[in-house]
This record gives C-alpha cells, structure tokens and sequence, in this order.
C-alpha cells in the first residue's frame, strides 16, 4: 500500500489537507477574519457562499501521523507537490525511507483512533449510550474544540436522534444555524424549503456581516457539481475496471477519505476541486499505462451504511479473502446529485429542489425509499455483493435489512450479509467470521 500511495501527488494532498488543513483554523489570525462555521453533511455551499470557512469537526484535532505529511508539506512547498511524490517513489526504489513505510495505514489508523476517542468523550460529557456511534462521536469533537466554532449548521434529516443531537449543541454553540427540509415532496413543499434555504442564508449573512448574492452561490454550486461528477466518475467507471490504480484496499480507503473529506471540501473550494481533477487524472493515467493491479478476479462488493460509523477493517478482510469493497453512501444518499447552476434559474429554488431530492430519496430516512436507493446504485455500479451495516443505536436507516434483502432477492439476485457496528476495533473476530462465510460465496 505504501508503494501506491507514495507515488499518489493528489491522494497526499487531499489526505494532507483533511488531516492538517482545518487544525491551522484554531488559531484564530488564520482565519483572516472569516467565520468558522461547523457542518456535517456535504451541503458546505451555502457557506463558502457566505465567505465562511466549512469546517468538519473532526478536522480541528491532532493527528501522529502529521509529523509526516507535515514534512512532506514543507518539501512541496518548496520544490512543489508532484516534485516530492516523484523523489518519494525513486527513493522507495532504494529503500530508505524508510518512514514511509505504512503510511497509509498509519493515516488511517490514526483517523480511526481519533473517531473513537471522540466517542469516548461524548459517552464521558453525558451523551445517552442509545445514540449510534456517528451521534457520540460527533458530539464529542464539538466539545473537544467548544468555543472555536462561529457556528454550526443544523441541517434537518429524518432521524429524531440526530435532531436531537442537533438541539443538544445549544450547550456549545451560541449561535446555531438551521436548514428544514420538509420530509415529503408533496404540496407546497418545495416552496417551503425555498423559504427555508431564504431563511439560511439570511442566518448566514447575519453571522458573516456579507451580502450572499446569486453569483456567489451558482459559483459554488458549479465547483460542488464537478466534484459530484468526479466523485462518480470514480464510484462508476474507475471502480468498475478491471485494473486498478493501485491495491484495491488503498481503493477502499481512497473512498473512505473522499467520503469524510467531502463534507467541507477540506474547507477550500477551489483547492479541493483541483485536487480533485488531479487525483482522477492520476488515476486513469496509472491505468492506461497499467501501474496498479489487475483486478479482473476480484468481486466488488458494496458496503453501506458507512456514515453513521462502520468497521474500517472490513475492507483488509475482503481484500485479503480476494474481493475489493466499494463505499458509496453519498451517492445513495442522493447528495451527488448536481445542483442546477444556470443564469436563468433562481439559485435558491435550485438549491432546495436539491435538497427536497436528497430527502426524498436518501436523508429523509424512508426506509423503502433509502432500501430503492441501495438497490439503484448497486445496480448501476453493478457489484457482486452487498455488504449491510446494522449500528447499534440506530432505529432508522439501520432497520431496513430485512426490506433490503427482500429487494436484493427479487431485483438483484446477489449474495449479501449483514455484520453489527457499535464501536472501531469492536467484535473483529465475529466481523471476520461473518464476512469470511460471506466471501465462500464467490
Ligand atoms: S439514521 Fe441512524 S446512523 Fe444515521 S444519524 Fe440517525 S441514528 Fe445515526
């Protein structure tokens, strides 16, 4: 994994700017007098819109395996990014550096331990241990950095324990910023969420002291719409190869870090954007010039849900059992739908029809819905197995297996499992069991 990643400019940087980028935010001479508004959902536009800076809590914490990336960063300061990841990859050749080794592993690692110390802290502030591990963790980074925060924004899914936790960051926050989508596209809906998306805005131009005009937003809904369309371009074509550009579990593990990193855009619009562009041109370069592994083997399997906390081991065990598992809850969630962004359209009514889309087929949390969901992408990504994640804790999207597997019987005819989540690093005996018996299907 090492090999591949050290070879990889743009996953560098995105994973340097996910884990290093937002803790320069603490300081508040940094910010350049802009507000630092947390969010945990992909929907940062609105903010970036506002002059803002989108953070996503886990972002503000301190990572060990900084001291490398930090290095790395210092280097490509000077002699520029794809400088580095070249000298790095000659260096390799000989063995030197040795440091390297694992790099990957040790971000990962470190991220995981993160989330669950996070989870610790919000069991120890009091957070009910009903709540999934997503809730828990979440609260925790919200009172690991209390204070920093200009704001948080509250956008309304279905799941009552989420509101819940919303309304509980009134301990933290002084000023909380809400965004209702109304739960059904029926009637005056979509007025309504337009109304409300009026609403946000007018919260945000009071919190920033800015003027959010129609340009502003359609310039951020255009840089979010190219990056939805990379993000699929990779959940689509390149996942799909046979021929991968690299070892499938730094794949799982690219998209695992997209998935987090794409809730702020690493807090820099147009830099992750570029990142972005760079690292699926990197990709498909690597392809066509066969640097990676041939995958033509190995079943690709999809594991879902993986937002409100998943086992990260899971995809070392399918590798080593001989698949290649794919993440791609965004995608189901309907977030990576584009948001229109003509001249013609009013960018507010845009923005909402959006959101009613997202609700509708993914966050408003209907289990048939949700379960049609699942189905259509694991149609369209045309995977060999489904992989479901019952957390504990969840009485929403995670109650739906049952619906689901009926729909997997009659529409998809693929094998699929179901494997229990409360915690990282929790159960891997059973979760290597369960997925081992999965894996003898293929
Ligand atoms: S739907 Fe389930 S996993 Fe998602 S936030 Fe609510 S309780 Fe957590």
């Amino acid at each position: 994994m090492t090999d591949d990643v050290v070879n990889f400019t743009y996953m560098l940087r995105l994973a340097y700017d996910f884990l290093h980028g937002g803790r320069k935010f603490q300081i508040k001479s940094n910010r350049k007098d802009k507000k630092l508004v947390s969010i945990v959902f992909p929907f940062s536009e609105l903010v970036f819109a506002a002059k803002a800076i989108p953070i996503f809590p886990i972002r503000l914490e301190k990572y060990k395996v900084n001291t490398y990336l930090q290095a790395l960063n210092s280097a490509s300061s000077v002699f520029g990014w794809k400088t580095v990841t070249n000298f790095l990859g000659f260096v390799r050749k000989f063995d030197v550096l040795k440091v390297f080794d694992g790099i990957i592993d040790d971000l990962i690692d470190s991220l995981n331990d993160k989330y669950n110390e996070m989870y610790d802290i919000g069991i120890e502030e009091g957070i009910s241990n009903d709540f999934c591990y997503g809730i828990k963790s979440l609260y925790g980074m919200h009172s690991s950095h209390q204070g920093i925060y200009d704001s948080n924004v509250n956008v309304i899914i279905r799941c009552s324990a989420f509101n819940k936790y919303y309304e509980s960051l009134k301990r933290y926050h002084k000023n909380l910023i809400w965004l209702d989508i109304p739960p059904r596209n029926i009637g005056n809906a979509l007025e309504l969420c337009t109304e409300n998306v009026k609403d946000t805005i007018n919260q945000l131009e009071k919190l920033t002291g800015n003027t959010i005009n129609d340009n502003d937003l359609r310039k951020y809904f255009r840089i979010s719409n190219e990056c939805k369309q990379l993000y699929r371009e990779i959940i689509y074509d390149i996942s799909s190869s046979d021929f991968y550009p690299c070892n499938p579990a730094t794949f799982s593990e690219i998209l695992a870090l997209l998935s987090l990193s794409f809730q702020d855009f690493n807090s820099d619009a147009e830099t992750y954007l570029k990142n972005f562009r760079n690292l699926v041109k990197e990709m498909k370069e690597r392809i066509r010039k066969k640097i990676g592994k041939d995958v033509s083997n190995m079943p690709r399997i999809l594991l879902t849900p993986r937002f409100g906390g998943w086992e990260p081991k899971s995809h070392e065990y399918i590798y080593d059992m001989g698949g290649r598992l794919l993440y791609a809850d965004w995608e189901i969630l309907g977030v990576l739908e584009p948001v229109e962004a003509y001249t013609y359209t009013d960018p507010i009514e845009a923005y909402a029809k959006f959101l009613m889309n997202t609700t509708t087929i993914g966050i408003g949390c209907d289990q048939n819905a949700l379960t049609d969901s699942y189905i259509r992408v694991a149609k369209k990504m045309n995977v060999d197995g489904l992989i479901f994640t019952q957390l504990f804790g969840c009485h929403s999207i995670s109650n739906c297996y049952q619906m689901l597997r009926e729909k997997i019987r009659t529409e998809l005819e693929i094998p699929t499992t179901m494997i229990t989540f409360n915690k990282i690093g929790e159960n891997l005996e059973q979760v290597k069991t369960r997925l081992g018996a999965f894996m003898e299907m293929f």
